[in-house]
């Protein structure tokens, strides 16, 4: 094929007949470039019988050459020489591919395979993947070890309820509800490290930012001084990650129509006692040491971006709303939670690495220390200071995309009523 030449392979996303003309939208398959498939009447009189016949949503192989190179909303113009039907629909299509006429997202949801013809959805999950290519550069130019630790546990980080039992060869098991533990110990032998894998939560959640089967992004460092090393990292993770998706997303951020706004560092930082004192200014009294719900999540986020702060950093939260192994100041803690216009994005701290201290925290929290034993072995031999953080993936790409629920984009979300498809 010479220059101005192309092989399309890909669905019909809709037919357009106007006089003698035909036009078919077509969307490649491999590189997620939309065409239209321009066939005259009297050019191509057996590829004009076959353009205007076919079924939305066949799937074809189309060869043609472009005129003039313009790519428009609507997708670059082929005139076709070729024209092959690889396959028909055989039942009604569950929602129009174009996009044109738009689906609900039940509907997206169990016929996502198909959704992903739409450009917008299209648009979503390329976004998600360089998000985890941004997030294993930025990682790497770090000197990160990527590292895979099991779904599959004997014991959870935070035990109770929250965690989806399994019958392991007669024993119980759980699956992993994040990698908290294993990251720890491994920072008895490398010193930097992250892990990109799914978390199991097994609570009845109902909101549009909890699923039972989430993706995060972990992170655990050692030596260092303080959270705000980690912090920093977290922050730089952030901004890089909207920088990369600036450059390299700009044609699935313009199919959404979004002007993707880099966030400002440094991110603000609140801490507990200031969040508490500016809720209280909003009309919220919250009794020191309850966690923020919702409601005052949105509202201490609305005032953040007041000050012009879309992300910000909370910290210090008091001890006994944080699991045991965040290391304790007195009743506050070495924690953080990183949140963006009312939402969290992240929880981390900085880890108790004594081995006395943490059995006495464990104690504190009323868990068994016979249960952490496989844990808390990797804290007797030189255990250096260390602390990490969870980010949760589906929320960073929410925030990124702006969508107002997680299913939007997870492929298969799985939730209290979906375990099919
Ligand atoms: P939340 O308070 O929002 O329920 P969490 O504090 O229970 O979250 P963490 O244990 O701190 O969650 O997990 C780290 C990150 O993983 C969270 O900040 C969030 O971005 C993400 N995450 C946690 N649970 C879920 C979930 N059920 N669905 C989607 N993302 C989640
Ligand atoms: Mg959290």
């Amino acid at each position: 094929m010479g220059s101005g030449e192309v092989k399309i392979s890909g669905w019909v996303n809709s037919l357009r007949i106007v006089g003698a003309v035909a036009f078919l939208e077509v969307m490649d398959g491999g590189s997620l470039q939309l065409y239209t498939v321009v066939i005259k009447r009297h050019e191509h009189p057996e590829l004009w019988n076959l353009a205007t016949h076919m079924k939305i949503g066949s799937a074809v192989t189309v060869k043609g050459s472009i005129p003039s190179g313009q790519i428009s909303k609507r997708g670059l113009e082929v005139r076709a020489y070729a024209l092959n039907l690889l396959s028909e629909p055989i039942d009604f299509m569950p929602l129009d591919p174009s996009g044109k006429t738009p689906a609900l997202l039940d509907t997206i949801l169990e016929h996502r395979y198909v959704a992903l013809r739409i450009p917008r959805q299209r648009a979503l999950f390329a976004i998600r993947a360089l998000v985890v290519e941004a997030v294993r550069n930025y990682f790497k130019s770090l000197g990160f070890l990527e590292v895979h630790t099991p779904k599959i546990c004997g014991a959870g980080a935070e035990g109770g309820a929250t965690l989806f039992q399994l019958d392991y060869f007669g024993r119980v098991a759980y699956l992993a509800q994040s990698p908290q533990l294993y990251k720890q110990m491994l920072m008895c032998g490398f010193s930097r490290i992250y892990e990109i894998s799914p978390y199991f939560r097994a609570e009845p959640f109902s909101t549009v930012r909890h699923l039972n089967e989430s993706w995060g992004i972990d992170a655990e460092m050692a030596f260092i001084e303080g959270p705000q090393d980690v912090m920093r990292v977290l922050e730089d993770l952030i901004v890089h990650v909207f920088e990369y998706l600036k450059a390299k997303g700009q044609r699935e951020f313009s199919e959404l129509g979004i002007n993707l706004q880099v966030p400002r560092k440094p991110f603000k930082r609140v801490t507990y006692n200031e969040a508490l004192e500016i809720l209280r200014s909003r009309g919220y009294n919250i009794e020191w040491g309850q966690d923020l719900g919702s409601d005052e999540e949105r509202v201490l986020g609305e005032s953040m971006v007041e000050e012009g702060y879309d992300a910000y950093f909370i910290t210090e939260y008091p001890w006994h709303a944080k699991p045991f192994y965040i290391m304790r100041k007195k009743e506050e803690s070495e924690s953080f939670d990183l949140d963006y216009r009312g939402m969290e994005l992240a929880s981390g701290g900085q880890r108790e690495h004594r081995y006395d201290k943490l059995v006495e925290n464990l104690r504190d929290k009323g868990l068994s220390i016979e249960n952490f034993e496989f844990y808390l072995k990797a804290f007797k031999y030189g255990m250096p200071p260390h602390g990490g953080f969870g980010l949760g993936l589906d929320r960073l790409v929410m925030t990124l995309t702006g969508v107002q629920n997680i299913r939007e984009v997870v492929l298969f979300p799985r939730d209290r009523q979906r375990l099919l498809p």
